[in-house]
């Protein structure tokens, strides 16, 4: 137990942090330039926020939640996803009574109880937008166009935009009732959770997995045909800017969502190379989860994307991300005393912005000239009593094995200039993301 990880999480080492810096900064890049600012919730929140917004007939809520009491008997919860902490901070802050739209982004950990698998995580990572205030179809086009464009900038291919409408508490009723009318009379082949949806939640019985389902839904009807003309003119116009904006997408009839809150666009993106979790990411609006949250009548759409999935899809798709700069220098201290003054010159190499290290395991002078090659260090400065006497360091370019002695009062200066050029990054291998 005490050297293993729970199940469904993950340590994120160096080799394979780079790559989510990097997804990070093209995602905080992409929000700067979409008008989306950055909000920061926390980790837990009153379990009663999910249940109301999530929904209570829903997996997250029913199974998957991480729920405890906290010493003051309260009923905390891990946030399965973003969206409702969002909202809770948009009406606690007050942030409905400035300028609208608030366009807000989040990354951060989520939490949910599920069976672990490849692209199924218990702690994941999603990166999500919350825009809050406006009803406008033009803002539903603008997310998808948003989340497909995240996905072109990284490079990855065969990516899909699956669209629907999933009408609003006005048509939707109607459109339930006629789904339980439909799967009443087939209900003998739906698996066990689909018969306990069919009272609660027949819309879920759509994007059911298991086969008996599958091929009960055939021919069902479609939310499509039971939309209002609002909403069917919101769906319209939506498609509309979409194909304005040249974002290809498919209407697909069964993409129902799983939590409860979203109303009118409901979309998805699936990519081919993640095998049975194809959705890297989705979303919708939700026109009435401020209000169902105690707040005033403010729509609201969002996407969320998990970034394992994305990382798993660029990584099936062959697509290498840019490798960060390591050291510019390692110091290697030729002796004792040379070794005592080399804390200080490292220092003074950082002081003057450069990325410097030494050897903190008495390594012989041989082995740090090795340590300092398997860092993959471009530039290593030699120091030893005879160099320092005469106020001066040597200087050894590893790839070119050439070797120059330099005074030591030009140390920084000499170093700079020899990292000039190796500073810009390099891709590691393979296709480069955004190529
Ligand atoms: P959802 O909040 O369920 O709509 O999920 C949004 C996105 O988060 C999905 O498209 C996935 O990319 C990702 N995601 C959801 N659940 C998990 C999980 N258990 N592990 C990893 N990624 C997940």
């Amino acid at each position: 137990m005490l050297t293993t990880r729970p199940r469904g999480t993950s340590d994120i080492l160096p080799g394979e942090v780079e790559k989510w810096q990097y997804l990070e900064q093209v995602i905080r890049n992409l929000c700067r330039e979409y008008g989306y600012r950055e909000i920061r919730t926390p980790i837990f929140e009153h379990t009663e926020l999910f249940e109301r917004s999530v929904g209570e007939a829903t997996d997250i809520v029913e199974k998957e939640m991480y729920t405890f009491k906290d010493r003051g008997n309260r009923s905390i919860s891990l946030r399965p996803e973003g969206t409702a902490a969002v909202v809770r901070a948009y009406l606690e802050n007050r942030l409905y009574a400035g300028p609208q739209p608030v366009k807000l982004y989040y990354l951060g950990p989520m939490f949910r109880y599920d069976r672990p698998q490849a692209g199924r995580y218990r702690q994941f990572h999603q990166f999500g937008v919350e825009a809050l205030g406006s009803h406008d179809p033009a803002l539903d086009a603008e997310v998808m166009a948003m989340a497909m464009d995240l996905y072109s900038r990284l490079g990855l291919k065969e990516i899909e935009l699956h669209v629907n409408s999933l009408g609003c508490p006005q048509c939707r009723p109607v459109f339930r009732e006629r789904l339980r009318e439909f799967f009443r009379e087939r209900d003998g082949v739906l698996c066990r959770h689909c018969r306990d949806r069919l009272e609660r939640n027949p819309l879920r019985i759509l994007d059911c997995k298991e086969e008996g389902c599958r091929g009960a839904a055939q021919g069902a009807p479609t939310v499509l045909g039971s939309l209002c003309s609002p909403c069917e003119d919101h769906f319209r116009a939506v498609l509309g800017y979409l194909e304005q904006l040249g974002v290809p997408y498919t209407v697909n009839p069964c993409l129902v969502r799983g939590l409860d809150y979203y109303n009118r666009t409901a979309f998805e993106v699936v990519a081919r190379d993640v095998g049975a979790q194809s959705s890297i990411g989705g979303g919708g609006r939700y026109d009435g989860l401020v209000e169902a949250c105690g707040g005033p009548d403010v729509p609201g759409i969002g996407f969320a994307s998990g970034l394992e999935r994305v990382l798993l899809a660029m990584e099936r798709q062959g697509i290498s991300v840019p490798s960060p700069p390591g050291l510019d220098v390692f110091l290697v201290a030729a002796d004792e005393a040379a070794r005592e003054q080399s804390l200080v010159l490292v220092q003074q190499l950082r002081k003057s912005g450069l990325a410097a290290d030494r050897d903190y395991m008495g390594r012989s002078l041989k082995a740090q000239m090795k340590f300092a090659g398997k860092l993959g260090v471009g530039l290593v400065a030699i120091c030893g009593a005879g160099e320092l006497a005469r106020g001066a360091v040597i200087l050894r370019d590893m790839r070119t094995g050439i070797q120059e002695e330099v005074p030591l009062s030009k140390l920084v200066e000499e170093v700079k200039l020899r990292c000039t050029g190796r500073k810009e990054s390099a891709p590691v291998n393979g296709n480069h993301a955004g190529a």
